[in-house]
């Protein structure tokens, strides 16, 4: 990370690829924690807002200047001073954009082991930072506990073939519900609607959003990936009593002069409930831990849910590939393939 950027990342500018290091596995100091050699990592839109000033405050920490990113990883143990790790096993939790992290005795406290069984079920370990991991969880939480659906009713989800859309969507067709989802090229429109059988999807770069959503019932439930126009849309559709469920707002992420939405007062109007959360504050729940991992990866590897991901091999392309997720290039959850094994 290697300067703040004030709109979209520049790749060789803010972000840059660096060989400024070396790690001597022979003599390196572990504090009682473990080194794991780092097999892939996640990319994920909230790391923009991690691209700012220590000061500023927020839910999540700054990305300290001329040090690597971190974010969630999957990656295999090669030492360890702390019981609790073995050689060998697989972890998830925070990494390094690099080949290597140390973690620290008081760092293994976050990561978790991918226990035997779970390695088992065969998915492949992008998985694990997508689907079966964060943004998985994220859609789960979101659907069910905010979105509270309802067998019948109509939702509309944007962002919908991207990590957490395209999971929601699957939900929310397993509960019976109309679903609606808007992507940003027509390929993905087309996956949406052919693979993952929406009822209805549409491009909203090229179409009208209001005129797409006013062909369907009004909206019971708004997953809300990205704020802006199609937030202001979806108000305007949305059915007396629709929850709206605030994930996410990337149309606003590099833009520092975002636009205001036009008709907040449909939700006095409507009643709407509007409800943002941070899936960190529902991770710290031990029961919805195991909720989400006694179902999810077992319907990924049985093929009730199927996954798109984005893979790009080599951390020397992650610059361009964390740019991308800002510019609809990820087709699928968006992750770095560091090493195979
Ligand atoms: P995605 O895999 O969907 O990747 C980002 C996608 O956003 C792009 O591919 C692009 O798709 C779309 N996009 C980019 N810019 C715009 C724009 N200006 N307007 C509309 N769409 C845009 O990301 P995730 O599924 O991982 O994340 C989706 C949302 O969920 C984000 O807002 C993220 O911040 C949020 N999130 C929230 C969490 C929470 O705890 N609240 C946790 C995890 C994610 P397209 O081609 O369709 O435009």
């Amino acid at each position: 990370f290697a300067e703040i950027p004030s709109d979209y990342p520049v790749p060789g500018k803010h972000l840059k690829y660096v060989k400024d290091r070396t790690i001597d596995l022979d003599n390196v100091d572990m504090q009682g924690g473990i080194v794991t050699k780092n097999l892939v990592i996640s990319i994920d839109p909230y790391m923009r807002g991690r691209m700012r000033s220590a000061e500023a405050k927020s839910y999540s920490p700054a990305f300290e200047l001329n040090q690597p990113l971190t974010n969630f990883f999957v990656g295999k143990v090669v030492k360890s001073e702390n019981e609790k790790f073995i050689v060998g096993q697989y972890i998830y939790g925070f990494g390094g954009y690099e080949e290597y992290t140390v973690h620290s005795k008081a760092q293994t406290d976050l990561l978790q082991v991918i226990s035997e069984e779970r390695i088992q079920l065969g998915l492949p370990l992008t998985t694990w930072v997508g689907a079966a991991g964060m943004p998985g969880q994220t859609a789960y939480h979101g659907f069910y506990h905010i979105g509270e659906p309802k067998k019948g009713e109509t939702i509309f989800i944007t962002g919908a073939s991207g990590a957490v859309g395209q999971i929601v969507g699957q939900l929310a067709k397993r509960e019976g519900l109309t679903v609606i989802g808007s992507a940003g090229t027509d390929d993905k429109v087309k996956w949406l609607q052919t693979e993952l059988h929406f009822d209805h999807a549409f491009n909203y770069k090229t179409a009208d959003v209001k005129a797409e959503l006013a062909k369907f019932d009004p909206l019971n439930i708004y997953f809300d990936n990205v704020g802006g126009d199609q937030l202001e849309a979806a108000l305007g559709a949305a059915a007396n009593h629709a929850r709206f469920v605030e994930c996410g707002m990337i149309s606003q992420y590099n833009t520092p002069d975002a636009h205001g939405i036009r008709n907040l007062i449909l939700i006095v109007a409507k009643r709407l409930k509007l409800q943002g959360f941070i899936v960190s504050d529902k991770l710290k729940e031990p029961s919805f831990h195991q909720e989400f991992y006694s179902k999810i990866p077992k319907w990924i590897a049985n093929g009730e849910i199927k996954v798109k991901e984005d893979v790009t091999k080599g951390l020397e392309q992650a610059p361009e590939a964390i740019l991308g997720i800002f510019q609809g290039k990820n087709f699928g959850k968006a992750v770095i393939q560091i090493a195979d094994e």
